[in-house]
């Protein structure tokens, strides 16, 4: 049987709340630059935009290239001038413009064909206005069809090509800051809060996946529970926030411990699980053993307190007897886990219908 303590761990503790100093940045997926502005703008009327953007001026004629980086230059951004489409196709694979500015009647590739492959290409959103000759509407129709964000007739009005370039990019970064947050959520929403290892429902997800691929194609696949010795003991004797630092230093040494392919998630409270694909027992030893060693080698930093902590390690396999299920593989790293409080804790016990424990060599 089980202690009660250990019964409600399917839920990380709601007391928790998220700590101060979340050491993970927002992943940045914005491209409009937002460095410092370049030097005033020869236009004295128009203001100056807030950001300064990348922009890629594509035309055959080489005096409409050097008017339109000019003035663009002008009011802060960076252009970079291409003859021909090709070009600009070559140089976009490697450097993600804001906007693009495309001739359409060009030698070679078309700026409608040319739009059409910019526009067929996954990565972000990259506004495309296309540069006819007013007497092309045949043009300017089908490059809108195939998604065009905008034309410019030439010859232009400076102002008006530089307003529509100025709106083009106001709907770029809102493109760019919708992306920033969906990313950004979808990372919160699989992420542990005190910790920022995986959470459960992401842990739940991915061992599904790993068992179904272990199931079918007769893989191994190895699964550790753990969690921090006598952590009911820290929080009573140094407060929970001492425990929460022990939580974050635990997950810190977690991570670096396991290998790329590992799923390190918090299973609640003060449990962890680490999920190892194509993994024999072998090989979850020797990652289970590093873990424990890092946990002990050196004292755990707390604001109040240094600790010294150790872990009890319950790993389970599959393939092994008795395990026919995802729900079995993990209820048989739970009992190992028991299985190795029993015995002492700081050490590593191995499921099997004979239960094995591991004794690494002292040091
Ligand atoms: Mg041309």
């Amino acid at each position: 049987m089980r202690p009660a303590a250990r019964a409600h761990r399917a839920e990380p503790e709601p007391s928790r709340e998220r700590g101060p100093e979340r050491d993970r940045e927002p992943r940045i997926l914005a491209s409009v630059s937002h460095s410092s502005r370049p030097p005033a703008p020869r236009n004295d009327s128009a203001p100056a935009p807030a950001h300064s953007a990348r922009i890629a001026v594509v035309d055959d004629d080489k005096l409409i290239r050097e008017r339109v980086a000019a003035l663009l230059r002008s009011r802060g951004h960076v252009p970079t001038t291409f003859d021909s489409a090709t070009k600009l196709l070559e140089a976009h694979k490697n450097t993600a413009f804001d906007l693009v500015l495309l001739d359409v009647v060009m030698e070679g590739i078309s700026g409608v064909d040319a739009c059409r492959i910019l526009k067929a290409r996954e990565e972000g959103f990259v506004p495309v206005v296309l540069v006819t000759s007013r007497a092309d509407p045949d043009a300017r129709v089908e490059g809108l069809r195939i998604g065009a964000d905008d034309y410019v007739c030439k010859p232009f009005e400076e102002e008006e090509l530089l307003a529509r370039v100025a709106s083009m990019l106001r709907i770029k970064r809102a493109y760019d800051d919708v992306a920033t947050s969906r990313n950004r959520m979808a990372e919160l929403a699989v992420l542990d809060d005190l910790t920022g290892l995986y959470n459960v429902r992401y842990l739940q997800q991915r061992f599904a996946e790993e068992w179904k691929r272990a199931e079918r194609h007769r893989e191994p696949l190895a699964i550790a529970m753990l969690d921090v010795d006598r952590f009911k003991l820290v929080n009573d004797q140094h407060g929970h926030e001492v425990g929460d630092a022990v939580l974050r230093e635990m997950s810190a040494r977690l991570r670096t411990s396991v290998r790329d392919t590992d799923v390190v998630a918090r299973y609640g409270g003060e449990e962890f699980v680490v999920l190892l694909p194509s993994t024999q027992l072998s090989g979850a030893l020797v990652v289970a053993e590093r873990i424990r060693k890092s946990i002990a080698a050196r004292r755990f930093e707390t604001p109040r307190a240094r600790l010294e902590v150790t872990t009890s390690i319950g790993i389970a396999l599959y393939p092994s007897r008795g395990v026919t299920s995802k729900d079995q593989l993990l209820r048989a790293a739970d009992t190992a886990l028991y299985r190795a409080k029993e015995e002492g804790r700081d050490r590593i016990c191995v499921y099997q219908e004979q239960m094995y424990v591991f004794r690494a060599d002292e040091g």
